[in-house]
């Protein structure tokens, strides 16, 4: 018998923050609905964190103790049944090894979507947009999105970094979505295309609620939409087909 398409089941490791992850668990479940039709929805576990335990951690520059914790948790939804990790955050992916050797499973990495997405629109210059942690922090995803995809990151100036953190954690983590903030976000966004850079990404999960294609100055490569099409792709993988029995003698 065929197996099931769409059926295998993704855990989710969210919370960071949960308005993003909310709209993670939106578009995964649309995506798997538009692919398969009917009342079908997306086979999934869901492990959202308190969002406050790991800036504590971070603040501390404890980034090992919140890798294990989201050791744990990913090993925690690999019990109950996840054959995959997605990790609904970029900076988060500081840790992304730790989590994969912890829980015993794969992760979809978000570079990994990002990188293809930007080479199949033929941009190779690409301004990266997000928290500190991913703007200053070659690790995170810009080694990745150099080395396996080939493509030159520019990050905006310092005082733009500052605002962005400012506007990310003091306001979108906290679901506040300002004007103000977004003029500043968008004149940012100018300022790189003025500098010859092809295409702007938002590397911070929360940022599209910010900026999206129609108002932004650069073509915009959404993390939060990228990451999880790429679940969606997973989710949907065709499965092998189970072993013929041998037929006993
Ligand atoms: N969601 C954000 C990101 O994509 C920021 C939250 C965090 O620091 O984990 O980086």
């Amino acid at each position: 018998m065929a197996a099931m398409p769409c059926s295998r089941m993704l855990g989710l490791l969210g919370g960071m923050s949960w308005d993003s992850t909310a709209v993670y668990y939106r578009l995964i479940n649309q995506g798997v609905a538009a692919r398969r039709g009917g009342l079908h929805s997306a086979p999934l576990l869901l492990h959202s964190v308190d969002f406050a335990q790991v800036a504590a951690l971070r603040a501390a520059d404890d980034w090992t103790q919140a890798g294990q914790w989201l050791a744990q948790a990913g090993a925690g939804l690999a019990a109950a049944g996840a054959q995959a990790l997605v990790l609904a955050t970029n900076t988060m992916h500081k840790v992304a090894a730790q989590i994969e050797d912890g829980s015993g499973l794969p992760l979809l990495h978000i570079a990994d979507p990002l990188g293809q997405a930007l080479v199949v629109a033929g941009f190779e210059h690409v301004a990266l947009l997000g928290t500190r942690f991913t703007m200053d922090d070659p690790a995170i995803v810009q080694r990745r999105l150099q080395q396996h995809h080939g493509l030159r990151i520019s990050v905006p100036a310092a005082d733009d970094r500052a605002l962005l953190q400012r506007v990310i954690f003091g306001e979108l983590c906290r679901g506040v979505v300002n004007a103000t903030s977004r003029s500043a976000v968008r004149a940012m966004i100018e300022r790189q295309r003025a500098q010859g850079v092809q295409a702007v990404i938002l590397g911070c999960t929360e940022l599209m609620l910010l900026v999206d294609q129609q108002n932004s100055p650069l073509p915009a490569f959404d993390t939060t939409a990228l990451h999880a099409a790429a679940a969606v792709d997973w989710i949907c993988h065709p499965q092998p087909e189970p072993e013929e029995a041998e037929p006993t003698p």
